[in-house]
């Protein structure tokens, strides 16, 4: 092994396994087109962290119980299947679908007051559990998005055992994925399973904080009616036309015993660092207000200039300030959500991380 260079100080959770989901693409807008969620992300985000002397640990396996908590068991047990059974009735040898793909969603437009079937053919089973055609499984996916999950999961025990800081860097990502349905390149839902795992080491309040460039949908549904866990997110204007389209508005404030614990601030496209770092302090002090035992960031560092996947124009120096006000907030696990512009992915990464410790250090 190569020396370690001293410098950033945060524990990094890495599993090879992430690196086994290949999506082959995605479908978007009737095109299948090479997509931007590759594996090769993750190598240029450890490649990076390495290089900045932060120490990789090794995702420890964990059994369901946490994730059972913010998932229906049939969507882990369809994810955990599908591929298996999508190859054995033929569908890549005899058809030439070379990933599972749905094309019927029973909306409930569709089923106009019917009850939602399972129906016998695969192929027609898939849109109760997907709700897009852009997420893709193939041989691997499920083995990379379990280690995905382990890799949250571990990150959060290193928090609950009293670290300032930990970072998982897992992919695929997780955020977009609901409590029954998984999409926008997300299957389970990684940050989640942290927050519910850090509530049953005994944090009684805990806070996520999403600044990927997109709303997490699939979080806020998974919390909306939670007092426990407080979700805020920062994301680019779903009604200007950028995913998840349906929600993330500002109106969206939780149901139930979670009203007033859901927050949402959309941003106009080309916002730019200090509308961005504004909206930050805004969800870090409802977030304070609150009380925090224990904070989840969903790190997605697609809100970046170079980024293809979003308008938001932040820089890396944007990155560290929003990685220092978060450090401030407590201890922290830091989930890995988007970032797709390959030659800065790592540096912004390096940056955000590299904020949190100097905030975790005041
Ligand atoms: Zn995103």
């Amino acid at each position: 092994m190569p020396p370690q260079i001293p410098g950033l100080d945060i524990p990094v959770v890495w599993s090879e396994d992430c690196l086994r989901h290949e999506p082959g693409g995605e479908v978007w807008l009737g095109v299948r087109e090479q997509g931007t969620e590759v594996p090769e992300r993750a190598g240029v985000i450890l490649a990076a962290v390495r290089a900045a002397g932060a120490p990789v640990l090794p995702a420890v396996p964990h059994g369901d119980e946490v994730l059972s908590a913010v998932h229906d068991d049939a969507l882990i047990g369809h994810l955990r299947t599908v591929w298996a059974e999508w190859e054995a009735r033929g569908y890549v040898s005899e058809h030439g679908r070379d990933r599972v793909v749905p094309y019927v969603f029973p909306t409930a437009g569709m089923l106009a007051g019917l009850p939602a079937r399972s129906p016998a053919a695969t192929h027609g089973r898939l849109g109760l559990y997907c709700y897009d055609t852009m997420t893709l499984i193939g041989p691997g996916s499920w083995e990379a998005i379990r280690a995905a999950v382990d890799t949250a999961l571990t990150a959060a025990d290193l928090v609950a055992a009293g670290a300032a800081a930990a970072y998982a860097l897992c992919r695929p990502p997780g955020h977009h994925a609901g409590p029954a349905a998984y999409g926008g390149s997300c299957y389970l839902n990684n940050a989640a399973a942290a927050a519910q795992a850090l509530r049953r080491a005994g944090a009684e309040r805990v806070a996520i904080i999403d600044i990927d460039a997109h709303h997490g949908n699939g979080t806020q549904a998974i919390f909306y009616d939670r007092a426990d866990v407080y979700y805020g997110s920062l994301h680019v204007d779903p009604g200007a036309g950028w995913f998840p389209h349906y929600a993330g508005y500002a109106g969206e404030r939780g149901s139930g015993a979670g009203d007033g614990a859901n927050r949402n601030l959309p941003l106009a496209p080309g916002t730019g660092d200090a509308g961005w770092l504004a909206a930050v302090d805004v969800l870090c002090a409802e977030a304070a207000g609150r009380g925090v035992d224990a904070l989840v960031v969903s790190l997605g560092l697609d809100a970046a200039q170079a980024d293809p996947e979003s308008p938001l124009r932040v820089t890396s120096a944007g990155y560290r300030a929003a990685g220092e006000r978060l450090g401030r907030l407590g201890p922290v696990a830091l989930i890995q959500e988007g970032g797709y512009d390959l030659p800065s992915l790592g540096g912004l990464t390096v940056a955000a991380l590299a904020g949190v410790m100097a905030g975790a250090a005041e």
